[in-house]
Order: structure tokens, then C-alpha cells, then sequence
């Protein structure tokens, strides 16, 4: 109950128009992240012997140039965060409206987010642009500021657009945009210029410093040791979850608290005192940051435990070196943990737990107090020992890891449920584009570069080894004639796929047309159907046909007629009992090769018929030179010809005409009598439909056989 509730409010926020941006963001960052995450584990490497030989082999400077490698990444990540946050805003927002364009958005954010983070305390100006002004530690802003300065923007564009204040004759394109960005970019600047001042007359020049100010003055009133680790812990991992740097903004409770605190230790120590502090700042980094903060090493160990879901996983072995190290950005922004409502709780509750059992353990006198400076970047185990110089410090810190990884556990699973439920949801998209696509129209699914396109991708990657294991099966729908007896079955392909179950035929011959595999899979379908058909005949039902489904790609395969030839051969089936039905949703190919294969299939005795009739770009006379000699009538006209009249019209001008061409007549979307007894007066043959049957299973034919 109180999980579903988390789901679905994670549900509603993932819906929203800003938090798909900020994840697009992040996502789009995410090389940078790793790049970034890699470089500041070579940089600060904790083993003595690799620090000293790098000094030796590059000199003093090796640290200034490595860090170089952080400092464009991390260093610009506010930067980097305000321009792509303020492209997906301003992409997300405009998808669906025409006639403008926000190509300048990323710019304007990045300038905004500028205006509103430089710290003008600096001089010269030059020194505005520091890193320090522009890294992680700024995310949140960017973010805030990257937002509406595009929403801005747009909605300027907008208003511009509908007053007609636009330069509608002008023959230079690039002229004519550059034109019509000036005055909605020159507001958005303005508007946080006067942001930016109003924040100064309120004594505010620095957003960062304030919000420092203000936490760590909330501390000054907390007196037990406990109570101030247990808030600290919460506070930054609040903030921490919004994507902004704890440590940094609460560094003066981490140096006037934490690290005094283990300078007080080592004194006393030194003259053979008792240490008086259990809470120190190596304390806090080796049991309550196990692999980062959140002590996100444990949801590491999760996601390897749980092994369920490929991307995280995926996601998972690429972190494991940086967080082994304590470097946790490529967890904390790729799964992603900042601003994801799923992982609050755990990212909070899990380090106050670690710090309650490791403040307890030391209180109680299991583990000694911390009486050395530890670098934070030490891994787990290693780190635990160095702090309390005692096994039982590792010992804590195994109890730790196993009290985290349980927690998230949990929530681990929802996440995973939600990335099913978002990814299913993608799925029906991709169904609801191909079952209502003009059937003109070509979709190119594989070569779209959105979430459709890696699922279609995905599905033409499955399809081989899919065929190989079965997944792919026949079932068949009786066709009937005037007197009602069974004439033929049209055999109807299905794909069970392990994931999304029964996937519509519409779908994955799409993907097979596109990705080529349409002959291997029409193939397959030949076989069976045929093989299917000698075992009916075999059973008795001497005069029965079987209609097959040919995509008008296979027509261009010059192998088709052999294949056919091979499996009349084997199956012993005559030639007239195979009806092959060409789809109009896609043209007919007018080239040569068509037309020797539609020759040669005729010549075999086979009968063709075109199918959805009606609705695309066949003429009768166009059909009669290629040897067709049936057609099968639109389930879209038939659907309603028992109560539309024009429909019923249009049908009847298609059968008279049909017939009088001497063309075989089938109907199908036979769902009413009524349907079907009109067709029958307007001289149509045969009738397939839910009326008459369901499509079967290939075990439950013969039973329908008999019964009919
Ligand atoms: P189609 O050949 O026109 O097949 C008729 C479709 O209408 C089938 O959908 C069938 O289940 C459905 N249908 C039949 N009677 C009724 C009815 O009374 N009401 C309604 N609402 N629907 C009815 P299905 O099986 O989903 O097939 C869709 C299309 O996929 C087929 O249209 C055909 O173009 C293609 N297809 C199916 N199997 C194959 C195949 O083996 N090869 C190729 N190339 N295409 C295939
Ligand atoms: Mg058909
Ligand atoms: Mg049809």
C-alpha cells in the first residue's frame, strides 16, 4: 500500500514536463559524468606508492593537468547542466507547436544561469567565470534558472508569433530567425538581470553562500553530539538528492564540527588522553558514506544481488570502480537517484541508520574512536580499519553495508517496476503509431532514434533467435461460403514474446519488412501452413484451402516460386488448395522481378488474391495483368455496411464490379448477420469474420471442422 503509493506519485512527478527534461538532461551528461568520475579516481588515487610515482615520473604539475579532466567535467557541470536542461525544456515544450523555433534556448539558459550563479564579489570580472561558480555545487540553480529562462522564452516566441509581430517576406532564412529571437532573448536577459539585482538589494549577492549561512546557523543551537551528526546527515542528504553538493554547502559544520572534533582526538591522544568525540570527520566518511554519500555502495550491491534489470546492471558494473573509490556522481545522476522520489527515503534513512549503529558500537566500546586523518577516497573495509585502527571498525562497516543493501532493496524493486511500467507504456505507443498509420505511409521504425526505435530495434534483434525457439506461431480463421460450409482457413501469424506477450502482427511485420527478415519469417509461415494443410487433408477435409498472408516484399524474391515448388513437392498439396494473399497496404512493386515471381507463382497454379481491398492503390485491370483472381474486401468498409448507407454503397460498386470481372469475392470483419446478409446480396462469395469464428489454434480447427 504505502509502495504503490510511492509509485504513483513517482508516476505523477515523472510526468511532468521539467522532470522529463532534468532526467533528459542528465542522461545526456551522463559521458561526462563518467569521464569526469574516472578522471577523479586517477587524480586521487589513495595508495602512497602510485602518488609518489606519478610525482616522480610528470613532476609537481601531474595533479593541475589530471585535474584538468575534472575540472571541464564536474568543474562545468552547472554549466553543462543549464544548457541541456534548457534545450529539453524548450524542445518539450514546443514538440507539438508549429512555426517556432527554440534552437537558442540552451544558449539563453546557460547565459541566465550565468547572470544568476557568478560571484561578483570577484575582480577582476574575468575571475566571475571560476569553477567554482559554475561545478556541481551549483546544480540546483542551474537547474531552477535553466528552466525558466527557456519557459521564458518560449512563451515570448509564442506571444510574438500569434501577435504577428514576425518578419513574414524576408528570402534569407537564417536572417528571418535571427530577427525573430532579438526581442524574446533580450527580455529573458533583462528579466534575470533584474532577478539577479533584486537578489543584491536584498543583501543576497551570493545564492550558495546564503543557503550555507542559513543550514549551518541552524546548528549553532544543537549541543548533543548525535543529534547534530544525525541532522547533518539528513540535511545533506536532502540536498544531495536535489542535486546539490552537501559537503560543500555544509563545509563550515564539517570543518568547524567534524574535523575539530579529530584534531581534539589526536590531542588528547598525544598526551595519553582518552579521545573525547565519537563523531569525527573520518567517522561520518568510512560508516555513513559507504561508497558516497547515501552510502550508495550498498544499492550497488542491490542492484548485483537483484540482477533482475539489464540497464541498471549495466549501470551498476560501470560505477562499481569510481564508488569503490567513493565516487558516486555516475550513481547518484545515471540510475538516476537526484530528484527521483522512489529513492528518498532510503538515500536518507540508510546513512542515519549506519550512523546510529556505528555511534552505538563505539559507545558501547566495540569500536575504538577515530584518532587519524582518513582520505575520504579510501575504499570500504580498508577505510573502516585505517579510522578506528581495529578489526571491529571493518566489522562495523560489514554490518553497515548488509543493514543498507537490505533497504534498498525495496525500493529498489519499485524503481524497477517503474522502469517496466514506463517501458511497457512506450511499447503501447509504438503499437497505437503502427495500428493507426496511414497504410501509405512508410514508417521507418528502425531508423527513428527515439525510445520507439531502440524497442522496434530491439524486437528486429529478438526476431531470429524468437523463430529458432517457437515463438512464432500459426493460428487460423475459418472462411465460409453461401451455403456455410468451411471453404478455407487463412493462416494468421502470432509472435508470443517472453516480455510484452501476444505482439500484433501489424507491428513485427513492419519491423520484419523493414528489417529485411520478412523472407525468413514468410518462409516459416509457408511451411507451416502447408504442413498444416496436408495433415487436414490427410484427416479428410479433401477440399479444403489455406490462405496465406504474403508481404508484396517477398514478391520480390526470386527464390518464392522454388520455395513454393519444394513445399507443394514435399506436402503433396495440389497447387489450386493455396490462396496467396497480397496485402494493398504497401505497393505492389512494378518492377521486373515482381513480375516474373507473380508470373511464376501463377504459372504454379496458385491462386492470388488481394487483400484489404479497397483502401490503396490496386485497380482491377492492374490486378487481372498480374494473375490475381480474388479479392478480399476492406474490414474498414464492411465494418459498418449494416449501417452506413455510403459504405454500403462503395462495397457494392466494388463487388459488381468485381464480379463482373469474373473475381473471386471474400469479406471479412464479418460481425453481424445483417453484415453478412447484405454482402450475400450484393454477390460476394465467401465470409470470414468473428461471426463465424474467432481465429483458432491449429488443434482447435479440426474439432471446428467437424462440428461444421
Ligand atoms: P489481414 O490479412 O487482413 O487479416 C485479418 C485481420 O483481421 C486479422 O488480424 C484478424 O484477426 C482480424 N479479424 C478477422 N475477423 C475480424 C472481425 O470480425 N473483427 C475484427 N475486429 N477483426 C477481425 P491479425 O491477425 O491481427 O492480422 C493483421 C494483419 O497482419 C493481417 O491482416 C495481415 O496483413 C498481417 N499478417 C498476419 N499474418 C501474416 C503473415 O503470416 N504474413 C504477412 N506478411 N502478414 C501477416
Ligand atoms: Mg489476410
Ligand atoms: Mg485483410
Amino acid at each position: 500500500m504505502f509502495f504503490d503509493k510511492i509509485l504513483i506519485f513517482s508516476d505523477r512527478i515523472s510526468e511532468l514536463l521539467w522532470i522529463k527534461a532534468i532526467r533528459k538532461s542528465f542522461f545526456a551528461l551522463f559521458p561526462f559524468i563518467l569521464f569526469g568520475s574516472l578522471a577523479l579516481v586517477v587524480t586521487n588515487f589513495p595508495v602512497v606508492s602510485y602518488q609518489q610515482a606519478m610525482l616522480r615520473e610528470f613532476g609537481t604539475n601531474w595533479k593541475v593537468f589530471a585535474e584538468l579532466l575534472t575540472n571541464l567535467t564536474f568543474g562545468l557541470l552547472g554549466l553543462l547542466l543549464s544548457g541541456s536542461v534548457g534545450y529539453f525544456t524548450a524542445i518539450l515544450r514546443t514538440e507539438k507547436v508549429q512555426g517556432i523555433n527554440p534552437g537558442l534556448a540552451p544558449l539563453i539558459s546557460m547565459l541566465s544561469f550565468l547572470i544568476i550563479a557568478v560571484n561578483l564579489q570577484f575582480h577582476p570580472a574575468e575571475e566571475w567565470l571560476r569553477v567554482d561558480t559554475l561545478n556541481q555545487s551549483n546544480i540546483l540553480l542551474a537547474i531552477m534558472s535553466s528552466i525558466i529562462s527557456a519557459e521564458l522564452f518560449v512563451f515570448l516566441l509564442t506571444v510574438q508569433k500569434k501577435k504577428g509581430w514576425q518578419w513574414k517576406h524576408n528570402p534569407d532564412a537564417d536572417l528571418k530567425n535571427a530577427f525573430e529571437v532579438l526581442l524574446p532573448t533580450f527580455l529573458t536577459l533583462i528579466a534575470f538581470m533584474l532577478l539577479r539585482g533584486a537578489l543584491i538589494a536584498a543583501d543576497i549577492p551570493d545564492i550558495n553562500q546564503f543557503l550555507s549561512e542559513v543550514l549551518t546557523s541552524l546548528f549553532r543551537h544543537l549541543h548533543n553530539p548525535l543529534l547534530t551528526g544525525v541532522c547533518f546527515t539528513v540535511l545533506s542528504q536532502i540536498l544531495w538528492f536535489f542535486g546539490l553538493h552537501g559537503n560543500n554547502i555544509l563545509f563550515p559544520i564539517i570543518n568547524g564540527l567534524f574535523v575539530d572534533n579529530l584534531h581534539a582526538n589526536i590531542a588528547a591522544v598525544a598526551t595519553d588522553g582518552v579521545p573525547p568525540h565519537i563523531i569525527t570527520k573520518p567517522f561520518m566518511d568510512s560508516f555513513t558514506m559507504l561508497g558516497g554519500s547515501g552510502a550508495t555502495f550498498c544499492l550497488l550491491i542491490a542492484i548485483f544481488l537483484s540482477y533482475r534489470h539489464k540497464n541498471s546492471l549495466r549501470l551498476a558494473k560501470l560505477s562499481l570502480l569510481p564508488s569503490l573509490f567513493n565516487v558516486n556522481e555516475l550513481v547518484t545522476f545515471g540510475l538516476p537517484i537526484v530528484l527521483n522520489p522512489i529513492f528518498i527515503i532510503p538515500f536518507i534513512l540508510v546513512p542515519v541508520i549506519m550512523l546510529l549503529i556505528a555511534y552505538l558500537a563505539t559507545a558501547i566500546g566495540f569500536m575504538p574512536r577515530s584518532i587519524t586523518d582518513v582520505q575520504w577516497t579510501i575504499p570500504i573495509f580498508l577505510s573502516g580499519y585505517k579510522t578506528t585502527m581495529s578489526w571491529h571498525g571493518v566489522m562495523i562497516q560489514a554490518i553497515n553495508l548488509s543493514v543498507g543493501t537490505a533497504l534498498y532493496f525495496p525500493f529498489l524493486r519499485l524503481h524497477h517496476i517503474k522502469a517496466d511500467n514506463d517501458f511497457q507504456k512506450e511499447y503501447d505507443r509504438l503499437v497505437h503509431l503502427v495500428q493507426h498509420q496511414p497504410t501509405t505511409k512508410k514508417l521507418k521504425l528502425l531508423k527513428r532514434r527515439d525510445i520507439l526505435g531502440q524497442i522496434a530495434c530491439s524486437l528486429a534483434d529478438e526476431m531470429e533467435i524468437a523463430l529458432a525457439k517457437g515463438e512464432f506461431f500459426l493460428v487460423y480463421q475459418p472462411l465460409v461460403n453461401n451455403q456455410d460450409q468451411i471453404t478455407c482457413f487463412e493462416a494468421l501469424l502470432r509472435w508470443k514474446h517472453t516480455r510484452f506477450g501476444l505482439i500484433p502482427p501489424s507491428l513485427f511485420i513492419t519491423i520484419a519488412e523493414e528489417s529485411g527478415q520478412i523472407h525468413s519469417i514468410g518462409l516459416k509461415v509457408l511451411e507451416m501452413a502447408t504442413q498444416q494443410l496436408a495433415q487436414w487433408q490427410q484427416q479428410g477435409a479433401k477440399n479444403l484451402r489455406v490462405s496465406i498472408n504474403l508481404s508484396p516484399l517477398q514478391l520480390k524474391n526470386p527464390q518464392l516460386p522454388f520455395q513454393l515448388t519444394r513445399l507443394l513437392q514435399q506436402t503433396e498439396i495440389h497447387p489450386a488448395a493455396i490462396d496467396l494473399e497480397i496485402t494493398e497496404g504497401l505497393e505492389l512493386g512494378t518492377d521486373e522481378i515482381t513480375d516474373r515471381v507473380i508470373t511464376a507463382l501463377s504459372d504454379l497454379g496458385l491462386k492470388l488474391a488481394i487483400d484489404d481491398f479497397g483502401m490503396g492503390h490496386t485497380s482491377l485491370l492492374y490486378l487481372r495483368r498480374y494473375h490475381f483472381s480474388k479479392v478480399k474486401i476492406d474490414g474498414s468498409l464492411i465494418r459498418n455496411i449494416d449501417q452506413e448507407k455510403h459504405c454500403q454503397d462503395i462495397v457494392s460498386a466494388l463487388v459488381h464490379l468485381a464480379v463482373s470481372q469474373n473475381f473471386t469475392v471474400v469479406a471479412e470483419y464479418i460481425e453481424r448477420l445483417q453484415q453478412q446478409q447484405i454482402l450475400g446480396s450484393l454477390g460476394c462469395h465467401e465470409y470470414q469474420g468473428y461471426l463465424i469464428s474467432e481465429p483458432l489454434a491449429a488443434d482447435d480447427c479440426w474439432e471446428f471442422i467437424q462440428k461444421h
